[in-house]
């Protein structure tokens, strides 16, 4: 995976597209979170779980069926005054789908372990991108906080940083454009 801080600020980038009448601190919140969400499945190794079984790491949780069930649960509780047919409902669902799903995505961008189970349940293939610059990032504290953790963070720098600062501009030009047309 990429690294936890790296996995929130890409999920929390989402809020530059909240519908109106969203709380934005909540939102905030709940989609720095979600990325964050699916690399708990590490507890399964304490439980003998393997790797690459559907329940191991970057199975399941890593999964669209996961992120979308997610994004449901996390509306009806986080959400609950916002009517769920209406336009800020489906576009809560929607943003939290997206961020818990980033974490996926990401993690198959990335260079080295087990790809990503997309579609587990349904199919329990693992699945990287043809194109992996991103460096993996040590499960462990310990692993993290060795000299690898900055090179890591340097490549995060350049290999998320700069879509992250393109899209999050590209957004705000394209608001700011709307807003003048209205
Ligand atoms: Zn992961």
């Amino acid at each position: 995976m990429p690294t936890v801080i790296t996995h929130a600020v890409v999920g929390s980038a989402l809020v530059l597209l909240k519908p109106h009448d969203v709380p934005l601190r909540r939102l905030l919140i709940v989609l720095a979170v979600l990325p964050i969400i699916p690399d708990l499945d590490v507890i399964g190794f304490r439980f003998g779980i393997a790797y690459g079984d559907p329940l191991g790491h970057r199975g399941f949780t890593h999964s669209i069926l996961f992120a979308g069930i997610t994004a449901v649960l996390v509306k009806a509780l986080m959400f609950r005054n916002i009517p769920s047919g209406s336009k800020p409902g489906i576009g809560i669902v929607a943003l939290c789908f997206l961020s818990t799903m980033s974490h996926g995505v990401l993690d198959a961008f990335t260079d080295a372990g087990l790809g990503v189970g997309f579609f587990i349940p349904f199919e329990n293939s693992r699945y990287f991108f043809p194109w992996r610059p991103i460096a993996t990032s040590p499960l462990s504290v310990d692993g993290f906080l060795s000299a690898r953790g900055l090179n890591i963070l340097a490549n995060e720098a350049i290999w998320i940083g700069i879509p992250f600062v393109a899209f999050s501009t590209t957004v705000l030009i394209v608001k700011r454009i709307l807003r003048r047309k209205t």
